[in-house]
């Protein structure tokens, strides 16, 4: 009995170790200066790697920049310390490390935890004399299997009370929200030393993730390479603003490289210290945060995984509508909802697999103290689930505190169509007369009354009124103030305002390319079962690094001339291609692309020479179909670049059956 296409990728287990080795051999990617023994964390991208990330900014820029009509921007790396000063990010962008004080080893305290945490619970399990597969939440399973390999941990089959289970479990639910006193405490209360050498670490110390460096010669000027491509957007928002003829609501991107010096990168392509961000900025009004082609996406459903669910210790999602998510108010609001549905189109779009995408929700103290909401797009992949997309509503943050530290102005002046009346209690200071009356402490005297709420100052203006004069107390001065209408008035004032002012808030979905891609790596990557070492990385066409594989059945005169034509034609139809003329078998060359992702072959025989057909292999179902030049290209055009299926795209054609992919 056959099985389906479907089955057959399944029938043989991933591999990781399978999919690293055709990654490295085919060079989709290598360490970084590795004739030097390389840097951990840094890595080059070789030809398959580098054509495969140009395809997917092509369709991010298509399905963000030009679908939404968004302003992209370009901006400098090297950024000043007082940019990332007022941004937050010198006092907070930091991750927790402890050291092991006899080897001087460095352990991220939060992956350290998760990794000792989940190895114990699996200790547990064998001691139940249940096996890891069984397990509930076998991702999590796989993860800590691949990173016992990395850094020793030892299981020991030991059995845990239910409560430590539990607790365990709840820890391990809330992992990325804990700050450094409860990661302390954890450590401590659970006693988690070196997984290596089982030695005490020292009390965990934050450790800011930015690379920082001198611009200029003469070292004065102190500047970090950029952590993220979004503060360069939120400077330029003025400009973008006017750019965009002073229309609200609108959005900046920009796609750029992002520094970051993690602690301990042990994850491949996953967590690197160099690495492409592509981000949008969506400026919206705090009033109005709908969006007009909400419609479009509303009726998607994701895979959510709320705070409130992962506060009770728990991980599974609940799939709804995203129309229905935002209803309920589960995500904060519309613009924040379209762009997670789009973040979904596109992460499946390249070749994310549905059933590994969910949507996680930031609990409170994982969140900026200013963010209204946010959810990261998290891909299930052989490490365990992975934040691959953060998607925060950032409220007027950043634009705030830009404008307050170089007093400008960052904001959206809006005309009303219906002028809006305001009633409100001013107060006015003679200044003039304060300096001979208080000396010194006039100042004092001032301050006070202008922090007054608007409530304090109706009663200051009712006393004033009523006596001529007000009595306070200054709490730094030890004598009562005394103040008549020489020195200041209040009144109630009434304006017409015809223009509204305000900061917008921000929208930001942030991508890390590298690490989609790699995720997709793993979810197209499976082993033939009739030989598991042929590895097939199984892109969608539309990402392939090469479309075409053009194979003549032998080195003859006679195909010669039918390869350089059909070259031609690939060429001037800008499909990319290569031509693979060795020696070797067909079947061989085949596999060998399939390693490559390359999902169309032609093969050139000797009937083309009489009759002008070539064949056309399906990279991974193997089968084929014969016809015209015109008719092969045609087909494969549209299943590249208008998504059609295999089955659609050649149904014109003729099936063609071949023992080619056997013969060796
Ligand atoms: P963040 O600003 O921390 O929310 O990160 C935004 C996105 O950048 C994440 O969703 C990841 O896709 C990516 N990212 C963050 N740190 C790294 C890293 N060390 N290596 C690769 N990608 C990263």
């Amino acid at each position: 009995m056959s099985i389906s296409l479907a089955e057959s990728k399944k029938a043989v287990p991933f591999s990781r170790e399978q999919l690293e080795s055709v990654l490295k051999r085919r060079f989709f990617f290598a360490p970084s200066f590795e004739l030097y023994g390389g840097v951990s964390g840094l890595y080059d991208y070789g030809p398959p790697g580098c054509a495969f990330q140009a395809n997917i900014i092509d369709i991010w820029r298509k399905h963000f920049v030009l679908h939404e009509d968004m302003l992209e921007v370009d901006c400098s790396m090297l950024t000043p310390y007082d940019v990332l000063k007022t941004s937050g990010h010198v006092d907070k962008f930091s991750d927790y490390m402890s050291k092991d004080p006899k080897t001087g080893e460095i352990f991220r305290v939060d992956h350290l935890i998760e990794e000792v945490l989940e190895a114990r619970l699996k200790g547990d399990k064998q001691a139940r004399g249940q096996s890891a597969d069984i397990s509930a939440n076998a991702d999590k399973d796989n993860k800590k299997e691949q990173k016992k390999k990395k850094i020793n941990l030892k299981v020991k089959a030991l059995k845990l009370d239910d409560k430590v289970i539990e607790e365990y479990e709840t820890i391990l639910a809330k992992i990325d929200g804990f700050n450094l006193e409860e990661l302390t405490e954890i450590m401590e209360v659970h006693k988690i030393g070196s997984p290596v050498t089982g030695n005490k670490l020292e009390k965990p110390i934050s450790f800011n993730l930015m690379f920082e460096t001198a611009i200029g010669p003469s070292g004065q000027l102190k500047g970090y390479l950029r952590p993220e491509t979004a503060q360069g957007q939120f400077l330029n928002f003025s400009k973008l603003y006017d750019f965009n003829n002073l229309k609200m609501p609108f959005a900046s991107a920009s796609i750029g490289k992002s520094f970051r010096n993690e602690i301990s990168p042990r994850s491949g392509l996953l967590r690197v210290r160099e690495f492409l961000m592509a981000e949008i900025e969506h400026f919206v009004d705090p009033n109005n945060k709908s969006h007009d082609r909400f419609d479009e996406i509303k009726d998607l459903k994701l895979k959510f995984l709320p705070r409130d669910v992962q506060q009770a210790g728990k991980t599974i999602p609940i799939e709804v509508s995203i129309d229905q998510a935002v209803s309920t108010k589960m995500v904060d609001n519309q613009t924040l909802g379209y762009f997670l549905g789009r973040i979904y189109l596109f992460l499946t779009k390249i070749g994310v697999d549905t059933e590994k995408v969910r949507f996680r929700q930031h609990m409170a103290n994982e969140m900026a103290h200013y963010a209204a909401d946010c959810w990261d797009a998290e891909l299930l992949t052989s490490y365990g689930w992975i934040e691959c997309v953060g998607c925060a509503d950032r409220s007027a943050y950043d634009l705030t505190v830009h404008a307050k530290k170089t007093k400008t102005n960052l904001v959206v002046r809006e005309s009303l169509s219906e002028p809006v009346v305001t009633e409100t209690v001013e107060l006015s200071i003679q200044k003039k007369n304060f300096g001979p009356k208080f000396r010194k402490d006039g100042s004092k005297v001032e301050n006070w009354l202008l922090k007054r709420t608007e409530e304090d100052l109706i009663k200051l203006q009712k006393e004033l009124n009523e006596n001529g004069k007000i009595k306070f107390n200054v709490p730094t001065i030890d004598y009562d103030i005394e103040l008549d209408k020489n020195f200041i008035d209040i009144q109630k004032v009434t304006r017409k305002e015809h223009i509204r002012e305000y900061t917008p808030n921000v929208i930001e979905p942030s991508f890390g390319l590298g690490r989609i891609i790699y995720c997709v790596y793993e979810h197209q990557f499976w082993a033939r079962s009739e030989d598991p070492t042929r590895g097939v990385l199984s892109f969608p066409p539309i990402v392939a690094p090469t479309k075409v594989l053009l194979v003549p059945l032998s080195n003859h005169d006679d195909l010669l001339p039918i390869v350089k034509n059909l070259s031609k034609v690939l060429r001037s139809e800008q499909i990319p291609f290569k031509v693979d003329d060795s020696s070797t078998s067909i079947g061989k060359r085949y596999s060998r692309n399939d390693e490559l992702g390359t999902p169309f072959g032609i093969t050139i025989d000797f009937d083309t020479v009489t009759d002008h057909s070539i064949t056309l292999r399906d990279r991974d179902s193997t089968k084929q179909v014969r016809g015209t030049i015109e008719e092969v290209i045609g087909a494969i055009k549209k299943m590249t670049y208008n998504h059609l299926s295999w089955a659609e795209g050649t149904k014109d054609l003729k099936v063609f059956e071949s023992k080619i992919e056997d013969e060796e």
